[in-house]
C-alpha cells in the first residue's frame, strides 16, 4: 500500500493514478478492518478476474451483503427488481460517517439538482457540506461480464483501505455502484459460459436474449422506461438519489482498442449544455492520464462512439448529471484471446488508423488479452473518476445546482416556452400514459382547468401543459420536439458522420399524440394550471347498471381490454366502425369492471336495452417466430403481446418441419430478422456466408421443407405478417404441395430498397409518414396519415397477380413531406412507393411490413397495424 504523509487534493490523482498496483497487491495487507473481512479471493474461491472464473449474481449481492454487515463504510440499498423478478440493489461505499449521513446528503443532492432558487450562499454551503455521488452502472450487456465481475475488488479495497489518500477521497465522494445493471442475463450468460466450459463450445453465445424481453437493447430503453430495470435505474437520477457523475460500464469488439474512454465523439447532442460536455472532458482527460501512469495501454477518447441520441442510461445527462461511458475489449465471456498485432484494427469515427494518436496516445501492441486484464482498466478508471470527484467536489456540486438554474432560466427566456397536449386526442390512452411516462422522468405536467386561447387557437380544459422552466429543461425538449439529426462532416463539404444509432425518438410523433409547442409567454397561463399526480387516468366510475362497455377502437389500450376479456372467457363483439363492445357478465365485482378498473381511460357504459350490431371477435393462435440468436425484435414483439395480454406461442425455425401449422395455428409472426438467419441459421454479408457463435443445435434454420409446410398453411387460409429484413422470405420461388409434387409462384411484390440505397436513399431509423388507405380492417382506428419508424427497407412495389393471388397497398409514402422526425437522405426517392402490403394466395392472407409496428415497445402510432391483423374475421 502507498502511503503519502497529508496528502492534500492535487495529490489525490496520482495516489488513485498507482491504486492499480495496491489493489493488485491489497490482499497482502491487513489493514485493522481488513482482518474481519473476507477478501474475494476468501469468498468466491478465486480472484476475480481470473481465466475462466466467474460468478454469478447472487454470489455477487451475498458478497456485497457481507462487506456491508462487515463494514460501516457500505450500504445496499433496494432499488427495485429486474424483468424476472431478482432484487436490484445499489451498493453505497464511502465513509462510515457519510454512510451515517446519507438521507441528509440526498436531501442535499435533491436541493442542488431541483432547486433553481437556492441563494448563492446556501449554494456555498451545501457545496462544502455536501458529497458528490459517483454512480456507476455495471454490465447492463451481460456478455460483458467484467464490470461486475470487478465490484468486489474495487468494494473491498474501498472498504478495508487505511491510505490515507484513499480515505479522504471517501470523505468527499459517495461511490454508488448498481452491481449489475441486468441480473437475469447476468445469470443466463454465467451458466451458458459454465455449461460449455472446456467444451468444444467454450465462449459460445446465449441461445436467446441476454433479458426477458430487451436483450442488448435495454441501453435503448431510457425514454420509454418499459423495462423494470431500467425504471429502478432511471429512479436513481430521476427521482431519488441524483447523483451528480454517473459512469456506465461497458465491452465492445475485441480487435481494436483496448479502453474507450469519454469524451465521446461527434455529433453530440444539441440540447445538452456546454458545461456538461466540459466536465466530460474533465473525467475523461483525467482517465487517460491516470490509466497511462497505472501503465495500461491501448486507450482511446473521442472515438468511434458518438452522443448525440438518448435511450442509453447515460440519458441522465439530459438530466444535467455528468454522464458518460466506457467500453473495454472483450474477451470470449472469460476465456482469454490472443491477438496478433497486425490484427488490431480500427475503422469508427476519430480513429482512422491503429496508430499512436493524438486520441490514442500509447496503442497496445496485440499477445493475449484476459477478463483479468479487463478488471484492471476496470478499477484503473473508477479510481480515476472517484479522484476526479473527490479533487473536485466543491466544484462538481455547485455546477449541479447552476445546471439547475440555468435550464430553469432557459426556460424562461428562450422558446420554446411550452408543450401542450391538447385534451382531444385521436388515441386518448397515449395521450394518458404519455403523461404518466413525462411524470416518471421527474417532469412536471399540468392540468388546464379552464378554456385559454394560445396564438388565437382555442386550447380546451383539460389538456397538459409542459413548461420548459425546469431544471430537466433538456430532456423535456429532446423527447418532445422533433428531431433533426445533428449533421456534421469529417471534412469541408465532405463525408457526413453517419448516426451510430436511430434518429428518432420524438414521444409525441411515436405515440401518435398532438403536440403543441409555444413560442411565446402566456402571462397568467401558471394561475389556470394544477399539478398532475401520478398515476394520471382519464376514468370515470363503473356505474351499477349498465349492459356493456364500449371501448373505441382508435384508443391502442382498448386492444388490451379486448385480450384480457376474451382470456376471462368474456364475449367481444365487434362494431361495422371497429369499436369492442363487451357486454357485462352480471354478479358481483364481474370480471369486466376488473379490466375496466385496470384502464386508463374508461369505456363508453352502454345503458340497459341499448340494441347494438356487431360481429363476434376470434383471436387467431398466434405462432410468434423467434431464433435463438439474441433475437431483440421478437423480444420487444413479446414484450408488446405479454402487456397488452395476447397469447401466442414460441416457433423457433428449427421446428418449422415439424410443426402442424394448419392444426395448430390460425397466423404466423415473423419479426424483422434475415433471411440468412430465419432458413439457414447463418450470417450473410456482402454475399458471404459466416457460421454463428452457437452450439448447432440452436442454428438449424426453416429449411426448404419448412418453408413449403408455412405455404400450404398460407395457401389453405393461414395468416401471416412479416417485417423488416424477413418480409425477404417472401420474394422470389416459393412452393405449395401439389399432390405428391411441388407447384411453383411467385407473390405479385418485390423489394426495390436496393436500387433506391444506390440511388442515394439513406434513411438510419427514422419517423417518416405513411398514408393509409380507409375502410380496411387491417386500418380500424388508425388515422389517415401516421408515422412510422422506417430503416430504409424493405419497399415494396407490387404488380398485377396470377391465379389464385391478389394483393392490395395499406400504406404507401405521400408525395412529399416524407421525413417527419430524424434523419433521411434524398427521402424523395420513397415517394408514392409502397410500405405496408396486403397479399393473398388460394385463401390465405400475408401482411408485409416496410417497417416494426413495434419497435423497441416505442411506436404506439402503429400498434394497432399489428393487433387489427390478429382480430380478423
Ligand atoms: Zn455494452
Amino acid at each position: 500500500m502507498i502511503n503519502i504523509a497529508n496528502p492534500n487534493l492535487k495529490l489525490m490523482r496520482k495516489i488513485f493514478a498507482l491504486s492499480i498496483a495496491s489493489v493488485l497487491i491489497f490482499s497482502l495487507i491487513c489493514s485493522a478492518e481488513a482482518q474481519n473481512i473476507k477478501t474475494p479471493e476468501e469468498f468466491f474461491g478465486f480472484r476475480p478476474g481470473t481465466d475462466r472464473k466467474v460468478f454469478n449474481y447472487e454470489k455477487l449481492v451475498d458478497y456485497l451483503k457481507l462487506l456491508e454487515q462487515s463494514s460501516p463504510r457500505v450500504k445496499l440499498a433496494q432499488i427495485g427488481q429486474s424483468p424476472l423478478g431478482k432484487p436490484m440493489y445499489v451498493v453505497c461505499i464511502s465513509s462510515g460517517e457519510n454512510i451515517r449521513n446519507l438521507d441528509k446528503l440526498k436531501e442535499i443532492n435533491r436541493q442542488l439538482a431541483l432547486n433553481p432558487d437556492l441563494s448563492a450562499e446556501t449554494v456555498q454551503n451545501m457545496a462544502e457540506e455536501g458529497k458528490v455521488f459517483v454512480l456507476a452502472t455495471l454490465s447492463m450487456h451481460s456478455t460483458e461480464v467484467a464490470p461486475s465481475q470487478s465490484l468486489p475488488l474495487i468494494a473491498y479495497s474501498l472498504a478495508t483501505t487505511d491510505d490515507p489518500g484513499k480515505l479522504k477521497c471517501l470523505d468527499n465522494v459517495v461511490y454508488m455502484a448498481v452491481p449489475c445493471h441486468n441480473p437475469d442475463g447476468m445469470d443466463m450468460v454465467i451458466e451458458n459460459y459454465l455449461k460449455y466450459l472446456g467444451t468444444e463450445f467454450e465462449g459460445s453465445s446465449l441461445p436467446r436474449v441476454y433479458h426477458k424481453y430487451a436483450g442488448h437493447d435495454n441501453n435503448r430503453d431510457f425514454i420509454s422506461l418499459t423495462q423494470e430495470d431500467t425504471r429502478a435505474i432511471d429512479g436513481l437520477y430521476s427521482r431519488e438519489w441524483f447523483p451528480q457523475v454517473m459512469v456506465e460500464k461497458h465491452q465492445m469488439g475485441s480487435g481494436g482498442v483496448r479502453y474507450f474512454i469519454p469524451p465521446p465523439h461527434d455529433p453530440i447532442a444539441e440540447n445538452i449544455d456546454a458545461g456538461i460536455w466540459n466536465w466530460v472532458g474533465v473525467f475523461g482527460s483525467n482517465m487517460m492520464k491516470d490509466m497511462t501512469a497505472d501503465g495500461l495501454k491501448g486507450i482511446s477518447q473521442n472515438y468511434l462512439f458518438d452522443d448525440y441520441w438518448p435511450g442509453s442510461t447515460e440519458t441522465c445527462i439530459w438530466k444535467n448529471v455528468i454522464g458518460f461511458l466506457t467500453e473495454a475489449a472483450s474477451v470470449h465471456v472469460a476465456s482469454p484471446i490472443y491477438c496478433e498485432e497486425n490484427e488490431l484494427e480500427t475503422g469508427g469515427k476519430g480513429l482512422s488508423e491503429y496508430k499512436k494518436s493524438i486520441n490514442f496516445p500509447e496503442p497496445w501492441t496485440g499477445g493475449w488479452w484476459r477478463l483479468g486484464d479487463i478488471v484492471n482498466y476496470e478499477i484503473s478508471s473508477t479510481y480515476s473518476i472517484i479522484g476526479t470527484a473527490a479533487a473536485n467536489k466543491t466544484a462538481v456540486l455547485k455546477f449541479r445546482n447552476f445546471m439547475c438554474r440555468n435550464e430553469v432560466n432557459k426556460g424562461k427566456t428562450k422558446a420554446p416556452y411550452y408543450y401542450i397536449l391538447p385534451a382531444a386526442q385521436h388515441d386518448r390512452s397515449e395521450f394518458v400514459s404519455l403523461v404518466n411516462l413525462l411524470i416518471e422522468h421527474g417532469i412536471s405536467t399540468y392540468r388546464l382547468q379552464n378554456d385559454i386561447l394560445v396564438s388565437g387557437q382555442a386550447i380546451a380544459a383539460g389538456s397538459i401543459v409542459i413548461p420548459l422552466a425546469q431544471p430537466f429543461r433538456s430532456l423535456i425538449k429532446e423527447i418532445m420536439e422533433k428531431q433533426k439529426y445533428p449533421v456534421r462532416h469529417y471534412t469541408p463539404d465532405g463525408e457526413v458522420m453517419k448516426p451510430y444509432d436511430i434518429a428518432s425518438w420524438s414521444l409525441p410523433l411515436h405515440r401518435g399524440v398532438s403536440c403543441l409547442e409555444v413560442d411565446s409567454l402566456i402571462p397568467d397561463l401558471v394561475s389556470g394550471m394544477t399539478l398532475v399526480k401520478e398515476p394520471f387516468r382519464l376514468s370515470k366510475p363503473v356505474p351499477d347498471n349498465y349492459s356493456a362497455a364500449c371501448f373505441p377502437v382508435n384508443n391502442n389500450e382498448s386492444f388490451k381490454a379486448v385480450f384480457m376479456a376474451r382470456a376471462r372467457g368474456l364475449e367481444v363483439n365487434r362494431t361495422a366502425k371497429g369499436d369492442f363492445v363487451i357486454k357485462r357478465d352480471g354478479g358481483k365485482n364481474p370480471k369486466l369492471d376488473s379490466i375496466i378498473n385496470l384502464m386508463v381511460v374508461s369505456p363508453e357504459f352502454l345503458p340497459q336495452g341499448t340494441v347494438i350490431t356487431a360481429n363476434p371477435v376470434k383471436i387467431a393462435r398466434i405462432a410468434l417466430v423467434e431464433t435463438f440468436m439474441h433475437d431483440m425484435d421478437a423480444g420487444w414483439t413479446r414484450f408488446v403481446f405479454d402487456s397488452y395480454s395476447v397469447p401466442y406461442k414460441i416457433v423457433h425455425p428449427g421446428e418449422f418441419e415439424k410443426t402442424d401449422f394448419i392444426k395448430d395455428f390460425d397466423l404466423v409472426i415473423f419479426p424483422d430478422n434475415e433471411k440468412s438467419i430465419l432458413m439457414e441459421g447463418k450470417y450473410e454479408s456482402d454475399g458471404q456466408t459466416y457460421p454463428t457463435s452457437y452450439p448447432p443445435e440452436y442454428t438449424k434454420g426453416i429449411g426448404k421443407k419448412g418453408m413449403v409446410k408455412l405455404m400450404d398453411f398460407f395457401n389453405q387460409g393461414g395468416r401471416i405478417l412479416s417485417w423488416g429484413g424477413s418480409a425477404e422470405l417472401f420474394s422470389g420461388l416459393l412452393s405449395v404441395k401439389a399432390g405428391d409434387t411441388t407447384r411453383e409462384f411467385r407473390l405479385p411484390v418485390r423489394d426495390i430498397s436496393k436500387r433506391l440505397a444506390k440511388e442515394g436513399l439513406f434513411c438510419p431509423g427514422s419517423l417518416v409518414r405513411m398514408d393509409l388507405v380507409p375502410g380496411n380492417p387491417l386500418t380500424a382506428g388508425m388515422p389517415l396519415s401516421t408515422g412510422i419508424f422506417f430503416r430504409g427497407d424493405p419497399v415494396f412495389a407490387t404488380s398485377i397477380p396470377n391465379f389464385d393471388m391478389d394483393r392490395r397497398v395499406i400504406g404507401k409514402f405521400p408525395e412529399d413531406n416524407i421525413l417527419l422526425s430524424g434523419y433521411c437522405e434524398k427521402p424523395e426517392k420513397l415517394a408514392d412507393k409502397s410500405v405496408m402490403v396486403w397479399l393473398k394466395k388460394g385463401k390465405g392472407q400475408l401482411v408485409l411490413y416496410g417497417f416494426s409496428p413495434q419497435f423497441r415497445a416505442s411506436t404506439q402510432a402503429t400498434y394497432k397495424l399489428l393487433f387489427n391483423p390478429l382480430l380478423l374475421p
